[in-house]
């Protein structure tokens, strides 16, 4: 996951900063609340967050095509509160693992689609028993002729769409067929009892602009031209999985602890108009698809903020935490930045001071400034913003993990 920061990198202006930080003090109160009623530390868990940012993420979309559905990718954020919250607003879910599944389906999640390489036969046949909630998307030949035998002999019937590779570079060669792989793989389809193609799907990671889904829909097309109007007939969904970067961007360190690096994202209202021009130039003449979205960083990326108290200030510059960065999972901080909020003695301006945990390891970062005045034993930080890839990546290391603490 990590990115080495390069020196090009553009610097993230001050006020741009303070746009992203004030709205937060804002609502410290209610942060310390959470505090005063559960300890530390704390996953907080920002629910009028998660469901602006789901409705929000809807309606740009919607604005543009008719036809949507909206998964969540739990793997972002396998909190099972997130997902349940999500469902309650009529999102579907997208599930990579017969875990992910299973939880899902505790869930009571009605439209689950399944994607991800190596499906074991125990996934498939997790699947395979909940016809009418679960869509299996294929990411394989191999997996499609291990499907197709073992629906054979339970004489069941599923829906499925076909994953179709659009980074054929290096190991993201793993995910899906390629494309010349598709009209032999729906002519075996096609002469099977009990399995029904009926979608594509394709998902591209970590994009801060819509260029690669654009070229994807684009090659897409011409794939699609050329295929037979039976398959495009019986296709009903085209999804085009997530990847959408929050519009405040990528944020990551420099050497010097009050300079930062920001790699600006495009808004989603542009991702949603480039998306729209593409499929209605490229695919949408062919056939009249439902097109179905997988977005998981975009939504809980700022419906979740990690809170600390400071055990013991060891230097002027040093304060130790009462939770370490197992409670992300990965040495995160290293290269990401994030601000830490001084919730106890807030303030603008940002001062130099490593934000250490209480790990037996030096990589347990969790910043190097601090928002605030001088900091002190006993106050209560908080690292806003950790919503994604870190609670589904939290490991149980040395020290216990934080408590999760929905508001
Ligand atoms: C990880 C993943 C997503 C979500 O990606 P984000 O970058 O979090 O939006 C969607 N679809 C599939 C198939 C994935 O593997």
């Amino acid at each position: 996951m990590n990115r080495p920061a390069a020196p090009s990198h553009p610097v993230m202006s001050t006020a741009f900063l303070k746009d992203q930080i004030v709205p937060l003090l804002n609502q410290k109160q209610r942060y310390l609340d959470a505090v005063k009623a559960h300890g530390t530390p704390l996953y907080l868990v920002v629910s009028d967050v998660l469901t602006e940012r789901a409705q929000r993420f809807q309606s740009v979309f919607q604005a543009h095509l008719p036809k949507t559905r909206f998964y969540y990718a739990m793997k972002s954020n396998s909190l099972p509160d997130i997902s349940r919250i999500l469902v309650s607003r009529g999102w579907g879910l997208d599930v990579s693992s017969g875990l992910e599944l299973a939880t899902a389906l505790d869930l009571g999640a009605e439209d689950i689609i399944f994607s991800g390489p190596g499906k074991t036969m125990a996934e498939l046949e997790l699947a395979a028993a909940h016809p009418d909630r679960v869509t299996l998307l294929l990411d394989s030949t191999g997996e499609c002729r291990r499907l197709m035998a073992l629906l054979g002999k339970k004489q069941q019937p599923l829906c499925a769409g076909i994953r179709i590779n659009c980074q054929p570079e290096g190991l993201w060669q793993k995910f899906g067929i390629m494309p010349e792989q598709l009209l032999p793989l729906y002519r075996a389809i096609q002469a099977h009892p009990f399995l029904k193609c009926t979608g594509l799907q394709f998902h591209s990671s970590w994009n801060l602009n819509p260029d690669r889904q654009i070229d994807t829909i684009c090659s897409l097309g011409r794939l699609l031209r050329d295929m037979p109007a039976n398959f495009l007939n019986s296709c009903r969904f085209l999804d085009i999985g997530g990847g959408y970067w929050p519009e405040k961007g990528e944020w990551l360190v420099s050497e010097d602890p009050l300079r930062h690096y920001h790699l600006p994202s495009v808004p989603l209202e542009t991702f949603a108009q480039k998306i729209y021009t593409a499929l209605k130039k490229h695919i949408l003449p062919l056939t009249d698809l439902c097109i179905c979205f997988e977005p998981g960083r975009w939504i809980c990326n700022d419906a979740m903020h990690i809170i600390v108290q400071v055990t013991d200030k060891k230097m002027p510059d040093m304060a130790i935490t009462d939770a370490g960065t197992n409670a992300v999972g990965w040495e995160r901080f290293e290269t990401d930045y994030f601000p830490v909020l001084n919730l106890t003695r807030p303030g603008l301006t940002e001062q130099p001071c490593r934000i250490l945990g209480s790990l037996c390891t030096p990589h347990d970062v969790w910043g190097y400034a601090c928002f605030g005045e001088q900091i002190q034993e006993g106050d209560i930080l908080m690292i806003p913003f950790q919503g994604a890839y870190t609670y589904s990546l939290r490991q149980t290391f040395i020290k216990p993990l934080p408590q999760v603490v929905v508001i």
